[in-house]
């Protein structure tokens, strides 16, 4: 969508999710996508969050009153069902505008109880599950082994932030991240297990089709000390 993705992985009826649900704001265009595929909420099977951030469960709950199933990482879940205190997000040495950007996120941040908490080695819809805390508690890569695809939410993205017009390749932003130190240390230890990936399908800016897992391992901030 405009400001963040969602994917479908379409397993046929029963089987049908999507990684993502994006900002409350853009749920027109969402049911507008979903509807050009001949698609309603009620056709959907679960939705899986990479993170609790609004921009990518914004629309969670909403579905969820549609029978949809959501998922999330168990550390993100208690965040938001409130039982884990929120970290407010501080601009820091990022950009004004990202600063805007959080404290939007601190003042509409997203609220639900998902219905599945997902763990470090769980499966669902095909998908491996890698906790990746850092970005958020909870983050999470989802990886579709037969595609060699990771779906990686905000902790590898595809478009410059904060204001992800400019595409390409980019760790995590500070100002949304709760500690670079720890997405940087998942990163380094998801690349040393050497889980293979060609493809990546980040919660910003546009997929990168091949290659991917050496473009990201030849980042700079990523080397292993
Ligand atoms: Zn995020």
């Amino acid at each position: 969508m405009r400001v963040s993705n969602v994917f479908l992985v379409d397993g046929g009826p029963g089987d049908r999710f999507l990684v993502d649900t994006g900002h409350a704001a853009e749920r027109p265009l969402l049911l507008w996508e979903l509807r050009r595929l001949g698609l309603g909420p009620r056709d959907l099977t679960g939705v899986l969050l990479t993170h609790r951030h609004s921009d990518h469960a914004g629309n969670a709950a909403f579905l969820q009153r549609h029978g949809v199933r959501v998922y999330a990482h168990r550390a993100d879940a208690e965040v938001l069902e409130g039982r884990r205190p929120r970290t407010r997000l501080v601009r820091g040495a990022g950009s004004r505008f990202a600063g805007v950007l959080a404290e939007v996120e601190n003042l509409f941040p997203a609220r639900l109880v998902p219905d599945v908490a997902l763990e470090e080695g769980d499966a669902v819809a095909g998908l491996e599950v890698h906790w990746m805390p850092g970005h958020t508690e909870g983050s999470v890569f989802f990886r579709h082994d037969a595609t060699a695809s990771l779906f990686s939410g905000d902790t590898l993205l595809a478009a410059k932030p904060p204001l992800t017009l400019e595409t390409g390749l980019a760790l995590p932003y500070p100002t949304f991240t709760l500690s670079m130190t720890q997405a940087y240390a998942s990163l380094r230890a998801f690349h040393a297990q050497g889980h293979a990936y060609e493809n990546l399908l980040a919660g910003h800016g546009p997929p990168i089709l091949g290659r991917a897992r050496e473009r990201v391992m030849a980042l700079p901030e990523l080397r292993q000390r």
